[in-house]
């Protein structure tokens, strides 16, 4: 990756996570989940609201670090609209262009990419994934909170 696309990628980390997008309780949510990564002190909450297979809306509330911020910031953002059979294939995409030993050149995310650097701090893949494992337990309708541990 060269040195442009990595600051360009960091700026837009930064970005969401000084102004989280779609961040605060939903009315009417229809799926919700809470999860936690105990090794960073992240912490989330997914509200979602799934109409007929399809997420009409989605947010997020919760205190964490840039990446865990960021990172649920960028996926409210990319799941509008979705099918819910969609947004588990995005899940695993998103989960092995994070986890992959290597970079992978076009895997088809769009924004969830600027995220594509944390593989390299293994700590970290934690804080990029808390908000999908959390999602995925909310659209299973799990009552449990989330761990990552
Ligand atoms: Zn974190």
């Amino acid at each position: 990756m060269s040195g442009d696309l990595r600051d360009l990628y960091q700026e837009v980390i930064f970005d969401h996570y000084k102004r989280p997008r779609n961040c605060g309780a939903l009315d009417a949510a229809t799926h919700r989940a809470e999860g936690h990564n105990p090794l960073c002190g992240d912490q989330v909450t997914i509200d979602l609201k799934v109409d007929d297979g399809i997420v009409k809306d989605v947010r997020f509330e919760g205190a964490g670090c840039a990446i865990a911020t960021a990172s649920a910031s960028l996926m409210t953002e990319a799941l509008k609209g979705r099918r819910v059979d969609e947004v588990e294939a995005l899940f695993r995409r998103f989960h092995d262009l994070v986890t992959a030993e290597h970079e992978q050149d076009d895997a088809g995310l769009g924004k969830l990419e600027v995220l594509a650097g944390v593989r390299e701090f293994p700590a970290r893949v934690k804080c990029a994934t808390l908000a999908w494992h959390t999602l995925n337990a909310a659209l299973r309708n799990r009552p449990e909170p989330v761990s990552t541990e």
